[in-house]
């Protein structure tokens, strides 16, 4: 298995979700595969599911799984005989009525479209490849735009009205569905594309502890009302993902480096994973290698802080899905060697928090590591916090992270530098300690005469929050 800190998401399909295809990939650094619910039916999704877990179970790995519902995702319907030619300049009509779509009228999948869309407000087509502007609309199922920019159409493109107010729910009737089916399969992470406030967040959390589920949850950030309203989603939320995709086509795309940058800052000093998404390696969707600028985006984004990186049809789709995760962890790898990515320097805890004493505790280990060169960092957890918050100040020692919640095994994956253990024996602090550096000294994590930093709560049989650290030497 690869260990590197930061971690890789790769997207399921066609191309990659056999157990063999699985099991190559995770043992080249594969630590999350995200299943895109945009695309495919349940039946596959389930087999997908079915092959992660065998092949975890035959390699012994603990790889996550992230489920991400399209959401409000617009598109245009289908368009017959190869699609359609939008030449500048021309006006066209687009119907939310399918049985009226054909020659003249394109189907638009979305009902409220006519009473959204306002007139000079611009409507991008297939990744804001072309554009159009609203020239009209009779404000129930009808609406002209002129073409700007044309281009040939074909069906189902995504469709981005970056200026205009959405009436349409976050999570529509198609996620409430994909929702119910995932939860019943009890996935790690659960992806919400076109998050616009913090308050699609607490309807998605309430959707999931109403299935009594312990999924978390992360925040596409794809739209300019997500960028304005971001300090509530990074507090409501349990990650975020840069979805550069959709975000260039909402924002203008000189904005989106900037915009990665903050959001990651953002999430480290907030303690939450950060995944960078969309075109790391598009070109290795049909060539054996990288460009030099895809390799440099994917270098930036580690040095940047992220938590992981994604790859979506370079894997799903692509001609080279194992490929692709060996030439990213080689990158990866590389920039982890430099010292400047380690240690970002978080201020103290404040007194008025909620965890002052967990947040003082994993604060101080960090620091601590980082004095004696310590090998690892060690911790209990059950609720996985401390995990996060450890990792989040990004310590070059190693994170071990023991824990007696399987679910929190599997989470893990997706958050820098964890390396996270089953671990459900509770005797004393004492013996607990002295019994995991056995394990770790057995698999050869750490070695005699190697600084460990162990966070524990005691007294142990309470399992309450983090109030202990001890330096020890192996
Ligand atoms: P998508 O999300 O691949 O589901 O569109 C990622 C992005 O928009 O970047
Ligand atoms: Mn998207």
């Amino acid at each position: 298995m690869t260990n590197k800190k930061t971690k890789i998401v790769a997207t399921l399909g066609p191309a990659s979700d056999s157990v063999e295809a699985i099991s190559a990939m995770i043992k080249a650094g594969m630590n999350v595969c995200r299943i895109n619910f945009s695309h495919g039916e349940i039946k596959r999704h389930d087999e997908t599911i079915d092959n992660i877990r065998k092949a975890d179970k035959n390699l012994g790995t603990n790889t996550a799984i992230l489920a991400d519902l399209q959401g409000p995702k617009l598109r245009v319907g289908k368009i017959g005989n190869g699609g359609k030619e939008l030449i500048d300049g021309e006006v066209i009509t687009f119907t939310t009525i399918e049985a009226e779509s054909g020659e003249d009228k394109l189907y638009m999948t979305y009902p409220e479209f006519p009473r959204d869309v306002k007139v000079g407000e611009r409507i991008l087509l297939d990744d804001g490849k072309l554009t159009l502007e609203t020239v009209s609309t009779n404000g129930k199922d009808e609406v002209t735009a002129k073409v700007i920019h044309g281009g040939l159409l074909t069906s189902n493109k995504g469709v981005n009205l970056p200026n205009t107010k959405i009436s349409q729910p976050c999570i529509t009737e198609k996620d409430a569905k994909d929702l119910e089916y995932v939860l019943t399969k009890n996935v790690d992470w659960i992806a919400l594309s076109f998050v616009r406030s913090a308050r699609d967040i607490i309807e998605l959390r309430h959707l999931i502890k109403a299935a009594e589920k312990h999924a978390r949850i992360v925040a596409k950030i794809e739209k300019p009302e997500a960028i304005d309203d971001i300090d509530d989603i990074i507090r409501e939320t349990d990650a975020i993902m840069v979805a550069r995709g959709d975000l260039g086509v909402e924002i203008p795309l000189q904005n989106v480096p900037l915009i990665q940058k903050m959001l990651i800052r953002k999430s480290l000093k907030n303690g939450k994973p950060v995944i960078v998404a969309t075109q790391m390696m598009e070109s290795m969707i049909e060539a054996n290698t990288p460009t030099r600028a895809e390799v440099n985006d994917v270098a930036n984004a580690v040095l940047d802080g992220a938590d992981a990186v994604m790859l979506s049809a370079e894997t799903s789709v692509g001609k080279y899905p194992l490929k692709v995760i060996e030439v990213m962890s080689r990158i990866v790898k590389e920039v982890e060697k430099l010292d400047e990515i380690y240690h970002h320097e978080e201020p103290p805890a404040e007194i008025h928090e909620s965890r002052y004493i967990t947040n003082s505790i994993c604060f101080n280990a960090v620091r601590l590591s980082k004095r004696v060169e310590a090998k690892a960092i060690i911790a209990m957890t059950f609720s996985g916090y401390t995990g996060f918050k450890v990792a989040s100040q990004r310590p070059r020692a190693e994170i071990f992270i023991f824990t007696g919640n399987k679910n929190i095994l599997t989470q893990m994956s997706l958050v820098w530098g964890v390396r996270a253990f089953f671990y459900d024996k509770m005797v004393s602090t004492d013996h607990t300690m002295d019994d995991i550096k056995y394990i770790l000294k057995k698999e050869k994590m750490v070695r005699e005469g190697d600084f460990t930093v162990h966070i524990a709560s005691m007294p142990i049989k309470e399992a309450g929050m983090s109030n202990t650290l001890k330096l020890d030497k192996v």
